[in-house]
């Protein structure tokens, strides 16, 4: 791709146009309004990129704001996670706000509209208001209890907020018309009776504002200029505007502008899936590094960097769309090339041995850090003449085109020698026990002295300074049934005890490697001690997906 960098889209070009007519006198303030009840996840990141994102290039500010209208059960832990996440991210808010702070000015902006004829209390219940809000094409029908005065209505909410009523025996409900087109203005219901502790305003309220009401008070308040939330509130807008126009507190409105969210391939993108799962103990938590939150995406290894450009990417866009895990995949794999440095560990090791090697003599070999990138210089691995290669580096029989080493076939041992198999030693039970070789002394570095042509490189890890490590091979956590249904991956992870060069034992949590010709890992925050190194695959080594594709 040639264009220019940044695809300017076009919430950028609503911005540029307010800019230019000095709308909100070339102000730029966008929210992040997470709902406290679970992790945020990879969607998240997206709406986090897309607003702190918008607030840095025009200059402006961004609140994080916790939408916490709902009196449900919150949890601190979910509280710093948020925090944590936007902050990994790379992001800053400039006010961190409580919705709940807002409810007295929600509910002066309730009695406004019940003053203007605006709002009434209703009898009805819940299922009976939903029976009859009428269909796609048929009106609705009005309430018996639409036409109460002001007064009247004004009454019976104070008694609704003085604890009168129990849950569900009445509502407010905006007053605005039963045959609009748009099911969403039939005389919504804004505020609701639920006698339940909230976690900030603890029992000062027993009456609670739906979202459709409360979030564009919470905007105005705020003195946010764009909204931007996802595509499923577009039919709300008229609502949010209605709301803020009939309230009528705020002169310069918000404006609610909507995207695409994002969704992923192989994964589940919803806080309250993503909690069953790890309720039932299907994954070992939030952070498990197979989910698709941040706080498992972070210790899976992604880094923010590669998150920040998956986000710009994908771009924002007015259609739901389907984007390919591979794309994610792609942008890691690209932060990390030039950057980790590469060890060598094998996987199902299986022995070898030089007959012809100089018995106890241990010598160091010289490898870059980074094939990629030679700035980084080279450093130094321990090589003898009794080594594990990894068991995929080795065949007995192989096929045609098997470069690998098989008995009589002459192989490179990275940096080291040409070294060439002559015997296959076996258990009784038939099993490899090692690999009888000899080396070629003149081809150190391995090159061999008369040119002749080697085709197979494989790595090693020398025998006896080599250190076991727990590697963990994450697939997707998601795959396709046969029906064609997305269903959990049975085997998302793959655990492997392998063989690796003396210096990973002294791995830092957290830091990153290129396992040579497996992938890129990181070794795991929680799981790494002392005796035990732990290592989370972060993507294979290749690609599936390709940019343009
Ligand atoms: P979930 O269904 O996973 O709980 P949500 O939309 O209910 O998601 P909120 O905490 O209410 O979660 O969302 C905070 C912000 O993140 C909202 O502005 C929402 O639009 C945005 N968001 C949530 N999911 C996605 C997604 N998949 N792609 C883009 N933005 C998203
Ligand atoms: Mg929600």
């Amino acid at each position: 791709m040639t264009e220019e960098k940044r695809p300017s889209n076009f919430i950028e070009n609503i911005i540029d146009e307010d800019n230019e007519k000095g709308t909100y006198g070339g102000e730029v303030y966008t929210r992040f309004p997470p709902e406290p009840n679970g992790y945020l996840h990879i969607g998240h990141a997206k709406s986090i990129c897309l607003n702190f994102g918008l607030a840095k290039k025009y200059g402006g500010r961004c609140n994080l704001r916790y939408d916490d209208t709902n009196p449900a059960k919150e949890d601190v832990e979910y509280v710093d996670s948020i925090e944590e996440d936007v902050k990994w991210l790379g992001f800053e808010w400039t006010e961190r706000r409580w919705a709940s702070d807002y409810f007295d000015t929600m509910y002066k902006a309730a009695c406004e509209l019940i003053s203007k004829g605006l709002a009434y209390v209703d009898d009805q219940d819940a299922d009976t208001i939903h029976a009859t809000r009428g269909t796609l094409t048929e009106p609705g029908q009005e309430s018996p209890c639409r036409n109460r005065t002001p007064e009247e209505n004004q009454a019976l909410f104070e008694e609704m907020k003085a604890g009168r009523y129990g849950d569900g025996e009445k509502v407010l409900r905006a007053r605005i018309d039963m045959a609009s087109p748009n099911i969403n203005m039939r005389d919504p219901i804004i505020y609701r009776i639920a006698h339940k502790t909230h976690h900030n305003t603890g029992d000062k309220w027993c009456i609670y504002p739906m979202y459709d009401f409360a979030h564009p008070i919470e905007d105005a308040i705020e003195g946010i200029t764009h909204s931007i939330c996802t595509l499923e509130f577009e039919d709300h807008r008229p609502l949010y505007n209605w709301v803020l126009e009939k309230v009528g507190f705020w002169p310069n409105p918000p404006k609610q502008i909507e995207f695409a969210r994002l969704n992923l391939t192989h994964t589940m993108m919803s806080k309250r899936k993503l909690k069953k799962l790890v309720d039932e103990g299907v994954v070992e938590g939030w952070d498990d590094p197979r989910m698709p939150t941040i706080a498992g995406i972070r210790r899976r290894g992604y880094t923010p960097a590669s998150i920040r450009n998956f986000c710009e990417q994908i771009g924002v866009a007015k259609a739901n769309s389907l984007v390919d895990q591979g794309q994610l995949e792609h942008c890691v794999r690209e932060d990390l090339q030039d950057k980790v440095e590469s060890r060598h560990v094998v996987e199902k090791p299986i022995k070898v041995v030089l007959t012809n090697y100089p018995a106890g003599r241990v010598e160091e070999i010289e490898i870059e850090k980074n094939r990629n990138n030679p700035d980084l210089g080279t450093r130094k691995v321990p090589f003898s003449g009794t080594f594990y290669i990894d068991g995929e580096d080795f065949m007995e029989n192989p096929p045609k085109k098997y470069f690998r080493m098989y008995p009589g076939n002459e192989v490179r041992i990275k940096g080291a020698y040409l070294v060439t198999c002559r015997e296959v030693v076996k258990d009784e039970a038939g099993n490899i026990t090692e690999l009888r070789c000899t080396y070629d002394p003149e081809s150190r570095g391995g090159n061999a002295p008369d040119g002749r042509k080697v085709k197979g490189t494989i790595h090693f890890v020398e025998a006896s300074t080599a250190v076991k490590i727990r590697v963990r091979n994450y697939g997707d956590l998601m795959i396709e049934d046969e029906a064609g249904e997305e269903v959990l991956n049975p085997s998302s992870v793959e655990e492997e005890i392998c063989y690796a060069e003396p210096i990973l034992a002294e791995a830092r949590p957290g830091e990153r490697f290129q396992f040579f010709r497996h992938g890129y890992y990181v070794a795991d925050t929680k799981l790494c001690t002392d005796e035990e190194k732990v290592f989370n695959r972060i993507v294979g080594l290749k690609s599936s997906w390709k940019p343009g594709k």
